[in-house]
């Protein structure tokens, strides 16, 4: 084992004290860590779990020092914590994953770019760095495209689906004409995303690659074993792999995919972090993926990430407060995980479940089942 192994007792810090964070801290305490959580929010669900709130904004100097001071090692749980802050931290204490991958992936041009100079292939696409740009942009990406503010996108915001040059021009208007990309919207046969692992040392773990349906641009359900060939969830895991390699990552790496119809597979987004489309790992793997977390950024080995059952993941949205718990409860295979928010709004996370079966079509009828009753109507799922 490396000399550099932070063992319990030792503190981590998360940047963040949204749900990934509260998980992390859940993870992290159950392996005998104290945590340290940094999020201007004092009702974060991350800060409820911690052993030390700081309170502060993410670009506060003194709150950042006291958070180094606090910590052996630091993770992220945001992808949008200023890139310098983590250049601040990391001069005093170990950062993980590193700010020059957080730019990357901050940055949507920026992370196409990287991954296909990798060699994963993203959707055709432009970045639009100006006005002028438009009309080229409309000519090489052709209609229907989607126009994406290349920053701080998330759960489909700062997203516009364009049909013509009129359309791109307003919503380009509307966005602040910030810089963007410009992408095709493509025929999606479906979505698939790979969760990778990789420590200081080097090792890596790969997760089993989730199915992932949308719902108004946010995830709704993840699906595992997805429904696709296992050639296929092979190049998905070799592909983020050979992007965590390539940015010498450490922690957990989450790639997006989209799988045309031709099982073309197009490397959509990447998050330097947990992702949503890893939650059914809480329960249907060996090791979390924020298990996961704490090993790599303490400089464990990898912990084995064999599923343990078919699973269907379903988010719950503050669309559905309140839910109906009983046909929650009522079923003896679903695990519930809320975030501890108290205030839900339309499209806000508010938790998940995971419905464990002896297939994925089993899963899927009783994930698809209680999702209706919890909405009280007979939603098309
Ligand atoms: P976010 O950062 O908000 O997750 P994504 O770029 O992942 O944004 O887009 C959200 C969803 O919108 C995708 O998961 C997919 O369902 C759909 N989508 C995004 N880009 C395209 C595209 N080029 N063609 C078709 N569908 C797309
Ligand atoms: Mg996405």
């Amino acid at each position: 084992m490396a000399t550099n192994v932070i063992l319990p007792g030792a503190t981590l810090g998360v940047l963040g004290g949204g749900q990934l964070g509260r998980m992390f801290c859940v993870a992290a305490r159950t392996m005998g860590y104290r945590v340290v959580v940094l999020d201007p929010d004092p009702q974060c669900g991350a800060g409820l779990i911690a052993d030390v709130h700081i309170k502060a904004d993410y670009d506060d100097k003194a709150a950042l020092e006291e958070m180094a001071a606090l910590c052996d090692v630091v993770t992220l749980e945001f992808e949008n914590i200023p890139s310098q802050s983590v250049r601040f931290v990391a001069d005093k204490t170990p950062v993980y994953p590193a700010a020059e991958a957080l730019e990357i992936a901050q940055n949507r041009d920026r992370e196409k770019q990287f991954a296909k100079k990798a060699g994963l292939r993203p959707v055709p696409y432009f970045a639009l760095m100006q006005e002028t740009d438009l009309q080229q942009a409309a000519d090489e990406v052709g209609f229907p495209a989607i126009l994406k503010s290349n920053t701080l996108g998330y759960d489909g915001k700062g997203q516009f689906v364009v049909n013509d040059f009129a359309e791109l021009s307003a919503a380009y208007e509307h966005v602040g004409k910030v810089d963007c990309v410009l992408e095709k919207q493509i025929s999606i046969r479906c979505e698939v995303s790979a969760i990778v692992a990789r420590n200081v040392a080097g090792e890596l773990a790969s997760f089993p690659v989730s199915e992932n349906q949308h719902r108004n641009g946010i995830l709704h359900m993840s699906i595992v074993p997805a429904r696709v060939s296992e050639e296929l969830t092979n190049r998905a895991i070799e592909k983020a792999s050979v992007l965590a390699e390539a940015l010498s990552y450490v922690g957990i790496l989450a790639v997006e995919f989209f799988v045309s119809d031709d099982d073309v597979l197009y490397f959509n987004e990447m998050a330097p972090r947990p992702h949503n489309s890893g939650h059914y790992t809480k329960d249907a793997c060996v090791t979390s993926q924020f298990e996961q977390q704490v090993r790599m950024m303490c400089g464990l080995k990898p912990g084995d990430t064999r599923l343990l059952s078919p699973v269907v993941m379903v988010n719950m949205l503050g669309d559905l407060w309140l839910p109906d718990w009983q046909s929650i409860f009522t079923q003896s295979n679903i695990k519930l995980h809320l975030y501890g928010k108290t205030e839900a709004r339309p499209g806000r996370k508010m938790g998940h479940f995971n419905v464990l079966a002896e297939d994925v079509d089993a899963a899927l009828v009783v994930a698809n089942e209680v999702f209706e009753r919890l909405q009280g109507g007979d939603a098309e799922t």
